[in-house]
């Protein structure tokens, strides 16, 4: 039986899948079982920070499993103390909370908030403002915040205390942020809603009326984070550092993890008994992070990534159905003319390149690790398959 009709039979049909077998990769091109090779500038969906199968990664995540793969959080390990160390000293947080997935880092973020406010003003103060269009995973309750009425159906109930806010609409903010709210949850940029970032009077305005009325500011940059958009958070364009960050996707690699962050004024809301996860802080995905930060925050790193991301905006908007960019560094939304993103996705896998889709964009988040020369053969694919 092929590796398809295995899937067909046996996995659940949550996901429309192309039909390609991924069967191997290194740094920024993998290959399927038939031996084609491909481009990447999907990094699976910006999990593979730095690139498939990195030198430094591999040696420090196999070096890992030889020693010790997992231990329970009734003990310590050295692993998980050296790389939340690493990472609070990096984004300037007091403590973090380790779970597996980025909607398990939002639950840990929605946890805090909520306690935080009950801990200091008790009931009926638990309501999150989220934004419309935002994304914040998969999970009841990440759902129930997650701003886009497609996916509030079927699982009814879905957990209460969740307010949308119209993206970039400070009246609407005003208007919502009254007694109630506990929290204001955003991306800096949404990703899967579409890769639209906030604007800067809009962030402005939610960090002064939270500071004003004690309500948290939660970040979730769980697709913006770790050196994404050039800066280490995504925040730091804006200015802002918010009470609490939440990172996934690329913060190890490509293995599981997730991870929140709080500041000195909610890091130690959660206390003995209050929050758990079996896999969370594992071996494997701490070895696996140590790798990525001590990469990312290499000198000259970020500073790269912004150039190439000046590159390769500057490449795409020579191509002439290409009628805007979106997103910061090399988290890029591409808007066409005329032509249908998925349409244009499918086709470049023929060619040999991997993209992904936001909304009604073609959406590009490449290795960090990615060089110029790569960057020019994946926008020759795509200039040919726009051009004809
Ligand atoms: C992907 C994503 C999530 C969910 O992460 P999972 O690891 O799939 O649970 C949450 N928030 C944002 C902004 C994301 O992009």
């Amino acid at each position: 039986m092929s590796t398809i009709d295995k899937f067909n039979k046996n996995i659940m049909h949550t996901y429309g899948r192309y039909p390609l077998v991924m069967e191997s990769g290194k740094d920024r091109r993998c290959k399927d079982e038939n031996g084609k090779s491909y481009i990447d500038f999907g990094s699976g969906i910006g999990t593979n920070s730095l690139g498939y199968c990195n030198d430094k990664w591999v040696d420090a995540v196999c070096n890992q499993a030889k020693q010790l793969q997992h231990s329970s959080n009734y003990y310590y390990t050295r692993v998980q103390a050296d790389f939340a160390d690493l990472l609070c000293n990096t984004t300037g947080y007091s403590k973090v909370f380790f779970g597996n997935s980025g909607a398990e880092a939002n639950e840990c973020a929605i946890k805090i908030a909520r306690k935080y406010s009950f801990d200091k003003y008790g009931k009926n103060r638990h309501n999150i403002i989220t934004l419309v269009n935002s994304f914040h995973g998969r999970t009841i309750c990440t759902l129930s915040a997650t701003g886009q009425d497609v996916f509030h159906n079927y699982f009814f109930p879905f957990v209460d205390g969740f307010i949308n806010v119209e993206a970039n609409n400070i009246d609407d903010l005003k208007d919502k942020l009254d007694g109630s709210v506990c929290a204001v949850m955003i991306e800096y940029i949404q990703g899967e809603g579409g890769v639209n970032a906030l604007n800067q009077d809009f962030v402005d305005a939610i960090f002064s009326l939270c500071q004003q009325k004690d309500v948290l500011v939660i970040a979730d940059e769980v697709q913006t984070g770790v050196g994404r958009t050039g800066k280490f958070l995504a925040g730091e364009h804006f200015g802002k550092k918010a009470n609490i960050v939440t990172l996934a996707k690329g913060l190890a690699g490509g293995v599981p993890i997730g991870a929140c962050l709080a500041d000195e004024k909610c890091a130690d809301v959660l206390c003995a008994g209050t929050h758990g996860s079996t896999f969370g802080g594992n071996p494997l995905a701490c070895a696996g992070g140590t790798a990525v930060l001590e990469t990312v925050t290499a000198d000259g790193f970020l500073q790269n990534v912004t150039e190439k991301s000046e590159f390769i905006r500057s490449e795409l908007l020579k191509i002439d159905e290409v009628q805007s960019l979106s997103g910061i560094g090399l988290m890029i939304g591409i808007s066409l003319k005329t032509k249908k993103a998925a349409d244009v996705v499918k086709a470049a896998l023929d060619e040999g390149l991997l993209l992904l889709t936001a909304k009604e964009k073609i959406r590009l988040l490449p290795p960090l690790t990615i060089d110029k020369q790569e960057i020019q053969e994946g926008v020759a694919i795509l200039r040919k398959l726009l051009e004809v």
